[in-house]
């Protein structure tokens, strides 16, 4: 390893420039009163884009409303003034505006010229490097970070936001498929290349099924597409309704059955008054990291391996006119959704055969082109295929979340070791924090551990 050298010394280096790492910036920025020096370190340049926000075809969607997703919750209409001060859409008004479902792409802008605008203004100095850092090591200054290129760099706290990773195809076989034949359903580009003549199956049937058809339906495609997924449950749609009015608390003190019949018993009485029942969702969506943390152990597991799969569907929503889509698809049999587990996947000449077996565990077999993996986001953080990660849990540094899903965090998002000692240092964003949380995904959580962690690591860094 190369020797440090002191220009490489940073007051904190954030790990992963997606959304997460580009808000954290923001926030240390906003409230630094020192020159601190600030890395963001990013191989996936420009910043802020990550997995989400990476795409620019117009036809992959926010799954919220524009007026919810403003980066910063003290300014909720931040999203909705910058897309006006662009006119980026100059034909709506700006009510119609904050209700609609707005390409991804914008928000990638949206937050980068948010950091340049802060950046310009703040005493600490902003760095950004185009490096994968591929080990840490934590002592009693900070942190050694060992970047890909060979370098290294001292910290002094460190936020690590690496983000979200794709489930590799659950098949054999899957790894020995020639480029072309096998497609992962968040290289966007590689999915709008895909033949328009050719047959189809997407393997999984949650939001990014949805990014995959919408963009074969971009490209012209019209050919077969086959959807395979355990469950074949599709997202549900969004609803424009009055506000369910029922005070969700009580639920925090159930167990998850009682929870489970509580919800469906508020959806059936609010649909009988004519409030859709996805206001009923809205009402415990405040709620989402108290319900899970308030769930025991045992409930927990029993959410993972029985309910996660419904509760996908109706939490994680899309535009309505995007559902009637897929629904007008299915009708005219151009999208059919099959129930199997996937086992094997064979290159067959020109053509892939999927090998599945259905709800009974009787064979069913797809004779296509292309497989497209939309399986979606890896939560075994052992699994994601960061060499970084894999160096935290292997070192002790980190240790795997509850349920062996991300890794453990405290509360307040500082990292915990294998010792179980808290490292407030380092703070913790996303995805990683699953295990503990649950809800750590969206920008509403996102914002908020943003905010918090930024407070935190000024704390440590004060004098
Ligand atoms: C397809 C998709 C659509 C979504 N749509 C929405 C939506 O409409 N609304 C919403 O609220 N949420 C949405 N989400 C949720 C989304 O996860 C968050 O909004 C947000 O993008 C997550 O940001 P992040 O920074 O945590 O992770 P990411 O966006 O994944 O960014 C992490 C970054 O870290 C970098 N990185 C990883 N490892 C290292 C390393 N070792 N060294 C240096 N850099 C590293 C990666 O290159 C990446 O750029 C969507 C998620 C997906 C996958």
């Amino acid at each position: 390893m190369s020797v440090i050298d002191t220009p490489h010394l940073y007051d904190l280096a954030i790990i992963g420039g997606g959304a997460a790492g580009t808000l954290t910036a923001i926030g240390v920025l906003r409230e630094a009163q020192r020159p601190l020096r600030v890395l963001i370190l990013e191989p996936d340049l420009p910043l802020a884009r990550g997995v989400a926000y990476a795409t620019t075809y117009p036809e992959h969607l926010l799954n919220v409303p524009v007026a919810k997703m403003s980066g910063f919750a003290a300014q909720p209409e931040d999203f909705l003034d910058y897309l006006q001060d662009v006119q980026a859409f100059p034909a709506l008004d700006r009510d119609t505006l904050a209700h609609r479902f707005v390409p991804r792409q914008h928000y990638a802008d949206y937050l980068r010229l948010r950091l340049q605008q802060t950046a310009a203004a703040s005493i600490a100095q902003l760095q950004v490097r185009a490096e994968h850092v591929r080990a840490l090591q934590a002592d009693a200054e900070g942190f050694t970070l060992a970047l890909d290129s060979g370098a290294q760099l001292r910290a002094r706290a460190v936020a690590l936001a690496p983000g979200n990773a794709l489930r590799p195809l659950p098949a054999r076989g899957a790894g020995a498929l020639p480029a072309g034949k096998r497609v992962e359903a968040w290289d966007y580009p590689a999915v709008r290349a895909i033949s328009p003549a050719a047959d189809v199956a997407i393997v999984g049937s949650g939001l990014s099924m949805v990014d995959t058809v919408m963009s074969l339906l971009a490209s012209g495609h019209h050919g077969a597409i086959h959807v395979l997924s355990r469950h074949a449950l599709l997202p549900l749609p969004h609803a424009a309704g009055p506000a369910a009015d029922y005070d969700p608390q009580p639920l925090l003190a159930m167990n998850l059955r009682q929870r489970m019949r509580a919800l469906r018993r508020h959806a059936a009485e609010a649909s009988a008054r004519g409030i859709p029942w996805q206001s009923v969702m809205e009402r415990i969506r405040p709620l989402g990291q108290a319900l899970w943390q308030s769930l025991s152990f045992d409930d927990q597991r029993r959410f993972l391996r029985h309910v996660v799969r419904y509760w996908d569907v109706h939490r994680h929503r899309v535009a309505a006119p995007v559902h009637a889509q897929l629904l007008t698809l299915a009708e005219q049999g151009r999208l059919q959704v099959h129930r199997g587990r996937l086992q094997a996947v064979v290159s067959e000449g020109a053509c892939v055969q999927l090998l599945a077996h259905d709800i009974r565990r009787r064979p069913l077999q797809l004779d296509v082109h292309c497989v497209v993996n939309a399986t979606g986001v890896e939560m075994r953080a052992q699994a994601m295929r960061n060499t970084l990660l894999q160096q935290l849990l292997g070192s002790g540094v980190a240790r795997p979340g509850p349920h062996g899903i991300g890794i453990d965090s405290a509360p307040d998002g500082s990292l915990i070791d294998a010792h179980g000692t808290i490292e407030t240092r380092l703070q913790v964003l996303g995805s990683l924090r699953i295990g503990r949380l649950w809800e750590s995904l969206a920008i509403p959580e996102l914002r908020g551990q943003a905010a918090h962690a930024a407070t935190t690591l000024l704390q440590q860094l004060q004098p």
